[in-house]
């Protein structure tokens, strides 16, 4: 069964950051695209100016598709 691409989305803007996808983490922003698998912790510093929200998360790709938003 295939899973649905899951959005994460910035916690204070609600704009979004990247997906996760059957293979990891998407990360894509103009010409840059990168795809992150294993298990790990991400900060993502919002891109917008007025924003700039740290947003921590924790994904696990290994066992099963798993993110939490801190
Ligand atoms: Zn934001």
């Amino acid at each position: 069964m295939r899973t649905q691409p899951r959005e994460v989305r910035c916690t204070a803007c609600n704009i979004l950051l990247a997906k996760v996808e059957e293979n990891g983490l998407v990360i894509q922003r103009g010409e840059l695209q990168a795809t992150i698998h294993g298990e790990f912790h991400a900060a993502l510093v919002c891109y917008r100016p007025r924003c700039r929200k740290l947003n921590v998360l924790r994904l696990s790709t290994v066992t099963k598709l798993a993110v939490a938003t801190a």
